[in-house]
């Protein structure tokens, strides 16, 4: 499966294009970055610390989609809107791990899903994915009225959005299992005199620093009883593997929005 990969230089660009070489089956068709990035016209394999592949950075997305058959998206917002545009109108996989998107984005993405495969999600990786499964039955089975619903993440501090894509994941799926609104019943930000905590509520508290690649705790705080999931990212790798395998599985199927959970079989 020929594979372009956008943001080409960035951090999951870089590892993308590693996980590529090392993956049976796919093979690296074009690599793109911005307009004026210092990388234009350098080779991507290179680039990406996995040797000499004779692709060279390009800033024209329009010709690296020709005759490719999916594009994996680890850049900007704005930049995946554009790119889902471009993939919709060469039917090839869109595959959009990018994250901090407002909701007129997302109505562009479904738009382009009715002439592409777009696979969208917050976090790439089979461990958190297993985990929303696991947020979910447990926000389920421990009732609102005595359990309070916390979603703690640290990122490395170049990180631009927050919450995270995956604390934001969680935190719907700790939603679903309550059946509540998260966008009615979340509190982002606390600060200053806030009152006393607001039942069934789902909080959210963000840590910045350092090169943490990914840190989640979902906390379900009892009256004298925690429970505690977590997942640890240890190496960006975990989100590129889930890309490259979200491409090849939605190489056969029709047009649509899928996430990760009808990649990895999880969705019900
Ligand atoms: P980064 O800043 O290292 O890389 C982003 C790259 O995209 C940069 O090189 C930038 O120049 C390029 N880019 C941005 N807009 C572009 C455009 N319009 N055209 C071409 N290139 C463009 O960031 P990163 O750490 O690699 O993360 C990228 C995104 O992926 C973030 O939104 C991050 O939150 C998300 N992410 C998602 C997952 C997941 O599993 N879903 C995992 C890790 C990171």
């Amino acid at each position: 499966m020929k594979l372009v990969v956008v943001g080409a230089a960035g951090r999951m660009g870089q590892t993308l294009i590693r996980v590529i070489q090392e993956t049976p089956g796919v093979k690296l068709h074009a690599a793109v970055e911005r307009e004026g990035s210092p990388f234009i016209g350098k080779d991507a394999g290179e680039l990406a610390g996995a040797g000499f592949l004779g692709v060279p950075v390009t800033s024209d997305p329009l010709e690296a989609f020709l005759h490719a058959e999916g594009v994996l998206d680890f850049t900007s917002p704005a930049g995946s809107v554009e790119f889902a545009g471009l993939a919709a109108q060469a039917r090839i996989v869109h595959v959009i791990g990018t994250t901090g998107c407002t909701e007129a984005d997302e109505e562009k993405f479904a738009a382009a899903a009715r002439h592409a495969r777009v696979v969208k999600s917050g976090n790439m990786s089979l461990g958190v994915n297993l985990l929303g499964v696991l947020v979910e039955q447990a926000a389920k089975a421990l009732p609102a009225a005595g359990w309070d619903i916390e979603v703690l993440e640290m990122h490395h501090k170049h990180k631009v959005d927050a919450p995270s894509g995956t604390a934001l994941l969680l935190g719907q799926a700790a939603a679903k299992g309550r059946d509540i609104d998260l966008k009615t019943q979340s509190v982002r930000v606390r600060d200053g005199h806030t009152g006393a905590r607001e039942a069934g509520t789902i909080g959210f508290a963000t840590l910045r620093g350092g090169s943490v690649i990914g840190e989640h705790s979902v906390i379900l705080a009892g009256e004298g009883e925690l429970v505690t999931l977590s997942h640890s990212a240890l190496d960006r790798s975990i989100f590129a593997r889930g890309a490259v395998a979200a491409a090849i599985w939605a190489r056969t199927e029709k047009p649509g929005f899928y996430s990760m959970l009808d990649v990895l079989g999880l969705s019900h």
